[in-house]
């Protein structure tokens, strides 16, 4: 007898843990959270692009063949091949 009211608590349980999770799932997909972090992302990202934007032009440099912005550190022109640094 006390097993079937060990089961039945446990399929109620589930049954209620089941419902909760979809109110909770369906609470945060019609909320303006998903909104606020997807904002959050975009800045983030955007900001990030901004500051590698800005870091970029200090340690980049022409091409001096194709005019391409290459690194400073690069031996070698990825666009036109052209040696920029002497090998070692
Ligand atoms: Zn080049």
């Amino acid at each position: 007898m006390i097993v079937f009211v060990i089961i039945g608590v446990c399929l109620v349980g589930a049954f209620l843990f089941w419902v909760l999770h979809e109110v909770i799932q369906s609470a945060i997909d019609n909320s303006t959270l998903a909104k606020n972090v997807q904002d959050i992302r975009n800045h983030l990202i955007g900001k990030g692009t901004q500051q590698e934007t800005a870091a970029s032009g200090e340690d980049h440099e022409p091409c001096p063949g194709c005019k391409h912005m290459v690194r400073k550190t690069d031996r070698v022109c990825y666009v036109c091949g052209l040696a920029l640094r002497d090998w070692d």
